[in-house]
C-alpha cells in the first residue's frame, strides 16, 4: 500500500528493520552511509534497492542530511550500479515518493534497474 513519504519517520519500516539486522537481505554492497539489496519482488533482471543509513523518509528529507552522508550515499548508488555491471547495457535510477508514485516503504531509497531494455519511462496513463 501506497505512503505518504512525508515525516515523520517510522522506526517500524522494513528498510529499518533490515538496517538494524531484524530482517535479512541479500545485500550487494554496505559502506559507512548505504545498504544495498537485491529486491524481493525484482521487476528486471537486475534490481537493487539502496537506501542511506539514517532516518529519511523522501528525497527532499534527505536533502537535509549531512552533507557527508549524502555525498557517500549518491558514490555508494554509482558504486553499486557499476559493480553490478551495467555500465554497458545501462541501467535506470528512481525514486518513488508518496501516493502518486506508488511509493510502499517509508524510508528514502534508489532503485536499480538493468539487464533488460526498460521501455518507457512513466507508463501511460490509466483509461
Ligand atoms: P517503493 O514502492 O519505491 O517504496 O519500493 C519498495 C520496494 O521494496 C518494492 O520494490 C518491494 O518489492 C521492496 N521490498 C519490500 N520488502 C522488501 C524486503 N524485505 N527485502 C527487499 N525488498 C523489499
Amino acid at each position: 500500500m501506497a505512503v505518504s513519504g512525508k515525516p515523520p519517520y517510522d522506526d517500524s519500516n522494513i528498510f529499518a528493520r533490515i538496517l538494524r539486522g531484524e530482517i535479512p537481505a541479500k545485500t550487494v554492497h554496505e559502506d559507512a552511509h548505504a545498504l544495498a539489496f537485491h529486491d524481493i519482488n525484482p521487476q528486471a533482471p537486475v534490481h537493487v534497492l539502496v537506501i542511506p543509513k539514517g532516518r529519511f523518509v523522501s528525497l527532499v528529507d534527505f536533502a537535509a542530511a549531512d552533507p557527508a552522508l549524502q555525498a557517500g550515499f549518491w558514490a555508494a548508488v554509482a558504486k553499486v550500479a557499476r559493480d553490478l555491471g551495467l555500465e554497458e547495457s545501462g541501467y535506470r535510477v528512481l525514486t518513488n515518493m508518496g501516493p502518486d508514485a506508488g511509493q510502499e516503504v517509508p524510508h528514502f531509497h534508489v532503485h536499480i534497474f538493468g539487464g533488460r531494455r526498460l521501455g518507457r519511462m512513466v507508463p501511460p496513463a490509466a483509461a
